[in-house]
């Protein structure tokens, strides 16, 4: 398994540096490009979860971890940890989100973008709404520059490729808050920032650096 993560990211570094054909235009039907849920021994999904539809909205958290490391075999585990918490004890379909962020911003593939995530708080709020989660405690700490890149990326791609306005992008309180639900912490301060400025559209809103963030609806 290990051998083929490390394939996997060396034809991605390959790529970066522009050494290279680019590759083929992706399909419009097709995401982003992440490590495949396989990488982390993913177990099936069950049968109880619903389809997606069309993505319309996003929604961002934290893992709410501090323990979360680098190197790929301990997010593998990590990744899996959260999927077992999920399915077995909550009782879910699948692991929540559709993506995480490790902290050396690597992007892995969570529950298939076909099927309805389970991580906004209840049916209506998952509906059509693309779940991102990053590893990490960001009420004690910053995401790093490599967890932000990858964030800003994917959440432009998603974007492009759904039409989803910035607008529709949220924080888990800021959804919350929306459809009246009772509010929590995550994504944590420090990345409630960042996700209002994706909101905003604009790497320089007053949010991203420490203004009053503004919440849902
Ligand atoms: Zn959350």
């Amino acid at each position: 398994m290990l051998f083929a993560l490390l394939a996997w990211e060396t034809s991605v570094l390959r790529t970066e540096e522009g050494g290279e054909p680019p590759a083929p235009a992706r399909e419009a039907t097709s995401g982003p490009v992440a490590i495949p849920r396989g990488a982390w021994n993913a177990s099936p999904v069950r049968p109880s979860a619903r389809p997606m539809g069309t993505p319309r909205r996003i929604t961002v958290h934290h893992s709410g971890s501090r323990s979360s490391r680098y190197a790929v075999a301990d997010v593998a585990r990590e990744i899996r940890g959260i999927q077992h918490d999920h399915q077995d004890r909550a009782g879910w379909a699948d692991i929540a989100y559709h993506f995480v962020i490790d902290r050396a911003g690597r992007l892995w593939e969570g529950r298939p973008l076909a099927l309805q995530g389970a991580h906004a708080g209840n049916d209506a709020s998952n509906r059509g709404n693309i779940g991102i989660c990053l590893l990490g405690d960001f009420d004690v700490e910053g995401p790093t520059a490599e967890q932000r890149r990858t964030l800003r990326d994917l959440v432009s791609c998603l974007e492009s490729l759904y039409g989803i306005p910035p607008a529709e992008v949220h924080s888990h309180r800021g959804i919350r808050v929306a459809h009246g639900l009772g509010s929590t912490i995550c994504p944590g301060r420090h990345l409630l920032a960042m996700v209002e400025d994706l909101r905003c559209d604009g790497p320089e809103s007053p949010s991203a650096t420490g203004g009053e963030p503004v919440l849902g609806p």
